[in-house]
């Protein structure tokens, strides 16, 4: 490896081509991967390893393992590709015990160049068996005597993108590494770090592991200090926030017993629990932080409801912002009536009302007469300005990032409004504490009474046309379904494009339904269109990717499909189960998935038997392994780099952290003696990406 200068601290930060110019053209192919100075290098993390420290002779090896071999190059061959079918590049292989192997190249033009019959080789990769004898698949290769961060070790795999390859990147990120380190300071002290490793350590050996063993110390290090950034940004804000007063909304007695007795039920023992603490907290000048969860159907909405007419009867404004149109739409139109009865206005207000509509409303809204605004992201524009915004409601507040939920909470014109959000996806309790530390928590584990189980099954894909069946039969009862397709890899277009192919397969399956089609990709009002047509009966079978995940609300749908189930997170799924059961008719959960893996079936088998989000969403915790990160997304959690919050061992860091940041921030909250800690957190910056209103 060549050598470069050694970098001082302050160049960590700048531009790479000035602060490693050596890199030339490397520096363009970082800059593809959002890597623009020799810190974010630093923090590149592999998202896993290859283990190919194990160096057998080529007699031992074993099939079907990552392994690595010494060799001697007996002759090289080329087969030409035809067709489709790319070039080959196959090598004889010996070693000095007498063994033999095969190792094979598919359409790599480099290989050919850099290898001839003679050259002694390390190659590294997985070890297949062709007929009598072991095959290296693709392996890397490096002449022996020159240290490679590609073999014989344990090697580092990036996420790519663009045109760089992981051996290309690798190499880039060895060099950046041996000149970066030196200059990186260690934002904690002994005491701090309790044990973990310090921070060149740790980065050295998250990319470059001596060992398999030395990853996971690193990667602790390294998710300590992601997890410190969050708790130091989090007190900070909490102490900032305590400085600000919260209007006293004093609701009489009376005044709440009005509003309650106009709902057209007696609320639930937890409701009622839940509305008596948001009165108490609207009483004082702290402002409120809290969350409302409880699981789809539970009345949450209606919790809602009583809380805005509450400020408002209090002489205050109420905000209450959804993350879609249609839900926001869906709970104008769901409360306006309630609202009207008791005398307070409520407002619509979203993006795609005429100009001259919204400059009405936002008269409205600054003159005071509009009490209520419920809408979208809209209601956080520039253009809005209240005057006395007493409460601010947040609906699926995972959805939000927390700019935007700041900038909500910023409208309330020189006090702090009183916030609630409202979530659907349960998060247990103690990860919740953690992460958000003083935030109120309101359960409603009790759902409303008549509610029906919804009988959920889980079936392959061989039941499909019995499935269909079942789905023609009760739209002839005048019910309707829906059919969720299977989340196709991170991409929205990828997604539509797989319900598409449902639809017209369904269409041509059940000839006489109205077959339906929601996505991502659709233009809002179309989608608003369709959903309206299902939700006012004229579509029978509604196809749809996770769009319809939240809120909406159709009493008359009594069956979900949900193909590929093993796909989603067990708190997605349950989500999307509660999009049947809303009204009278006897309900249904079709879970279709051809998944053998014993983990998998297991967890379906847990939405299957409980109907507790609360429960599933433990025992999700408690099913997903060491570094499993799928679905943080979806868990309303903040989405972390490199901790992972269902690791047991980082929750425990992460209370370990939220204590040093209590304890830090307390002597000097703007962290101005430490500037290592305010670094750290310039490095984990922006912590939440905007919500993404799907
Ligand atoms: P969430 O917002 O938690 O999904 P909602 O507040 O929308 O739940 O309530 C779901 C349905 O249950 C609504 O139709 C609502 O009118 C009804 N509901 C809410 N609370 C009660 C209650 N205490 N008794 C009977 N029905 C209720
Ligand atoms: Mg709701």
């Amino acid at each position: 490896m060549q050598s470069s200068r050694r970098l001082d601290p302050a160049d960590l930060d700048r531009p790479m081509r000035e602060a490693i110019p050596e890199l030339a053209r490397g520096a363009a192919a970082l800059a593809r991967l959002g890597i623009a100075t020799p810190r974010q290098a630093l923090w590149y993390l592999p998202f896993r390893y290859d283990d190919f420290s194990d160096l057998r002779p080529l007699a031992q090896l074993i099939v079907d393992e990552k392994q690595s071999a010494r060799v001697v190059v007996d002759a090289v061959r080329i087969e030409p590709g035809f067709g489709r079918r790319p070039q080959r590049v196959i090598a004889q292989l010996s070693d000095a015990a007498g063994g033999s192997a095969e190792a094979i190249w598919f359409g790599r033009r480099y290989v050919e160049r850099r290898l001839k019959a003679g050259d002694e080789l390390i190659v590294s990769g997985r070890v297949t068996q062709r007929g009598w004898r072991a095959q290296f698949t693709s392996p890397e290769f490096s002449p022996v005597g020159h240290e490679s961060v590609h073999t014989a070790r344990v090697v580092p795999v990036y996420r790519l993108s663009g045109s760089v390859t992981q051996k290309r990147l690798r190499e880039l990120l060895a060099r950046i590494l041996e000149s970066s380190l030196p200059a990186v300071e260690d934002p904690l002290t002994e005491a701090e770090r309790g044990g973990l490793p310090g921070l060149r350590d740790a980065l050295r050996a998250a990319h470059f592991p001596e060992e398999a063993g030395d990853v996971v110390p690193a990667l602790d290090r390294l998710a300590f200090d992601e997890l410190l950034a969050l708790q130091l940004t989090l007190t900070q804000a909490r102490r900032a926030r305590d400085e600000l007063a919260a209007p006293r909304i004093h609701v009489p007695g009376v005044a709440r017993d009005e509003v309650v007795d106009a709902l057209p039920f007696r609320l639930t023992g937890d409701q009622a629990s839940a509305v008596a603490a948001i009165v108490a907290d609207l009483a004082s000048e702290r402002p409120m932080r809290r969350l409302l969860q409880g699981d789809v159907g539970s009345g949450k909405t209606a919790v809602a409801a009583i809380a805005l007419a509450c400020a408002v009867r209090a002489g205050w404004q109420a905000a209450l912002m959804a993350p879609t149109e249609i839900l926001a739409r869906q709970h104008h139109d769901g409360l306006a009536p309630l609202l009207d009865g008791l005398g307070v206005r409520a407002e619509f207000l979203s993006g795609s009302l005429t100009p001259a509509r919204k400059r009405e409303i936002h008269d409205a809204i600054g003159g005071g007469m509009a009490e209520v605004v419920i809408g979208t992201h809209a209601v956080i524009s520039e253009a809005v300005a209240f005057p006395r915004l007493g409460l601010a409601i947040v609906d699926e507040q995972h959805r939000f990032g927390v700019g935007q939920r700041a900038a909500l909470q910023a409208k309330g014109s020189g006090r702090e409004p009183h916030l609630l959000a409202l979530t659907a996806t349960p998060i247990p309790r103690t990860l919740a504490l953690t992460v958000y530390g003083d935030l109120s928590i309101s359960t409603i584990r009790e759902l409303p009474p008549g509610r029906q189980p919804i009988r959920t099954e889980v079936r392959d894909r061989r039941a499909l046309p019995k499935i269909e069946a079942f789905l023609a039969a009760e739209a002839a009862e005048g019910r309707q379904s829906f059919v969720v397709v299977p989340l196709v890899a991170e991409s929205d277009a990828l997604q539509a494009a797989s319900a598409k192919a449902e639809a017209e397969r369904l269409k041509a399956a059940l000839p006489g339904l109205q077959v339906g089609l929601v996505h991502g990709q659709q233009r809002a009002d179309q989608r608003d269109e369709t959903m309206t047509a299902f939700a006012s009966g004229e579509i029978d079978v509604l196809v749809a990717t996770t769009v319809i995940e939240v809120g909406i609300d159709v009493p008359n749908a009594s069956v979900i499909l949900i193909e590929d189930a093993e796909r989603f997170g067990l708190a997605q799924l349950h989500q999307l189960r509660g999009r049947v059961g809303r009204g009278v008719h006897r309900s249904f959960c079709i879970l279709l998935s051809d998944a053998t893996d014993p983990l998998a079936r297991e967890r379906l088998a847990v939405v299957r038997d409980s109907h507790d989000g609360f429960d599933i969403a433990e025992q999700d915790l408690r099913l997903r392994g060491a570094g499993n990160l799928l679905g943080t997304r979806q868990s309303g959690l903040p989405p972390l780099k490199v901790a992972s919050l269902f690791e047991p061992r980082h929750l425990a860091l992460a209370e370990r952290a939220r204590a040093m940041a209590d304890r830090v921030v307390e002597d000097d909250p703007s962290l101005d003696a430490r500037p290592g800690l305010a670094r750290l957190q310039a490095d984990f910056a922006p912590i939440e990406a905007e919500g993404d209103a799907a």
